[in-house]
């Protein structure tokens, strides 16, 4: 069992999270057994708490582990499916602790964070290595070296490297940034220096550098901070600014990373097979075809909290060898203009996401009806779904107030209600629908052509559903429901007849969207749009 451990200088926000899904990729493409563990230096206990401004979208593991979006870059990059305990926050190893403290375990002492918390976070770190099987877990220690909250982290690392024995038994890789001064523009290492010597004073010295900078690092520049930072040369790592996260690997399989690992770790040789990664990466910078989508949500304004959405797109890109542009339409501006629908007119197709409360929800309702009405590809997610049965029973039902209850209570014509195991239940994450169920598509449907199954499994995350109630009235007016849960009350995809591709799904099939295997929905969305531009370009010509 052999340990990764990347920590972060200088800033945050510097992509360590895709440093380490790229290592992991490497490794795991010379044949080795690879995972990762991402540590979030917060009392939060999970991140399903917390808003999508602040820190980017909730990533959904299988479990119904609400975690970290970094999360999802590891599966992605890993092609593995984690489970919540490689999400490690201050809150679950405190929580966990003080649990103990009052069962007695620990026997009388005083309990401190050196060494009852260092412990527990070690034996959580090793307990992941142990249940994966991994020849390699590489652990992410999130924020930045210097920080209050992460040190009772970055000592339990340090312990672990001494327990492990040898040295090639734990590498530490640190990230860093390498600003250019404009005045002069020089790079410049002190602040790599620095957070360096703040490393070596809580007793950890690097092994490896990855120096995040606009341009790649001058050689001389890469000599100073060998020098400086007592790192080999080999072992200075340069991560220019690059447009798509999946060129990473390949950057640094350039400068010889995965060598030098392998080497550390005493890996012995290995053959890095990185052929098809490449060839996908090489199709995503040659698209042949182009694509308009509009995406309308309400949070537009940082795309992180999208996350997810956008990469399945990148994976479908990559497929359909096309380039996708993304229209990011905040849905409130629809309600407040009308006339903003006039940008829906341009885009090949709709994509309304998942989200929760209120505001927005009217904006969204006019994008699916135009979707709906002017024949436009539509795909809609989890509350995009939900909305889509919405504005079905209104505009061709004709039930005027038709609602979720979740935005109107009272409303005559609940089409979509909050599900039974939740009524009366007040907190709003502790029992949400979460993570992977089993769905059954109806065979010869849209749904189970694009699957190329009738059984699949997809995440979750509500807490409303279709009301079985109207099942059957929506049905004979066209909106059918093709996918249903085991127990077959609860619907989780619509598809509309007499429309080119109308597709809601009550999942949220983007988590488990890989590069090198497209989620079947977005797919299909995708392809439905390239179809529908090639129909719109030569209808004009
Ligand atoms: N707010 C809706 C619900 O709770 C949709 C949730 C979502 O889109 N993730 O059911």
């Amino acid at each position: 069992m052999k340990y990764i451990i990347v920590t972060g200088g200088v800033l945050s926000g510097l992509g360590k999270g895709i440093t380490v899904s790229s290592i992991g990729k490497l490794l795991k493409s010379s044949g080795l057994r690879v995972t990762a563990i991402k540590i979030d230096p917060y009392l939060n206990c999970d991140a399903g708490t917390m808003n999508p401004y602040q820190h980017g979208e909730v990533f959904v593991l299988d479990d119904g582990g609400e975690v970290d979006l970094d999360l999802g870059n590891y599966e992605r990059f890993l092609g593995e499916n984690l489970t919540s305990d490689h999400n490690i926050t201050t809150g679950k190893v405190y929580k966990a602790v003080i649990e103990k403290e009052r069962k007695g375990e620990y026997l009388g002492k005083t309990v401190q964070i050196i060494p009852h918390i260092t412990n527990e976070i070690k034996e959580r770190i090793k307990r992941v290595s142990e249940k994966t099987n991994a020849d390699v877990t590489i652990v992410e220690i999130g924020g930045t070296v210097g920080d209050i909250e992460s040190m009772p982290f970055l000592e339990a690392a340090r312990q672990l490297r001494r327990e492990m024995g040898s040295e090639s038994n734990c590498v530490f890789v640190h990230t860093t940034l390498v600003p250019v001064l404009s005045t002069v523009g020089e790079q410049k290492t002190k602040p790599t220096q620095h957070s360096v010597k703040e490393l070596r004073e809580i007793g950890i010295q690097p092994d490896v550098i990855v120096a995040r900078s606009a341009a790649p690092l001058d050689y001389e520049i890469k000599k100073k901070i060998s020098l400086f930072c007592d790192v080999p040369l080999e072992a200075v790592i340069s991560t220019p600014d690059i447009d798509c996260i999946y060129k990473v690997p390949l950057v640094l399989h350039e400068q010889n990373l995965t060598a030098y690992l392998l080497r550390k770790l005493e890996l012995g040789e290995r053959k890095t097979d990185l052929d098809e990664w490449r060839k996908m990466v090489e199709t995503l910078e040659n698209p042949k075809h182009e694509v308009s989508i509009a995406i309308v949500g309400k949070y537009t304004h940082l795309k992180d909290s999208y996350l997810s959405y956008t990469e399945a797109i990148r994976h479908c890109e990559a497929a359909l060898a096309a380039r996708v542009n993304k229209i990011w339409i905040e849905s409130e501006t629809l309600e407040e203009r009308p006339e903003e629908l006039e940008k829906l007119k341009g885009v090949d197709g709709i994509l309304v996401p998942g989200g929760f409360g209120n505001r927005g929800i009217e904006g969204k309702i006019r994008a699916i009806q135009f979707a709906r009405e002017n024949k436009v590809p539509f795909l809609g997610v989890c509350l995009g779904f939900q909305l889509a049965t919405v504005e079905f029973a209104r505009n061709v039902l004709g039930y005027k107030d038709a609602n979720s209850t979740e935005f109107n209570p009272e409303t005559t014509h609940p089409v979509i209600d909050l599900l039974p195991e939740q009524k009366g239940v007040k907190e709003m994450g502790a029992t949400m629908r979460l993570g992977a169920h089993k769905i059954h598509l109806k065979p010869k449907t849209m749904i189970a052509g694009l699957y190329n199954s009738t059984v699949i499994f997809e995440r979750h995350r509500h807490r409303y559903e279709v009301n079985p109630n109207f099942i059957e009235v929506l049905e004979t007016h066209g909106l059918i429901y093709t996918g249903k849960s085991e127990d077959g009350r609860r619907c989780e995809v619509l598809e509309l007849k007499e429309h080119p591709f109308f597709l809601g799904t009550q999942f949220h099939a983007e988590f488990k969207s890989r590069p090198e295997a497209p989620s079947p929905p977005y797919f299909g969305f995708i392809r439905a749009c390239l179809e529908y531009r090639k129909g719109r370009t030569e209808g004009k010509g």
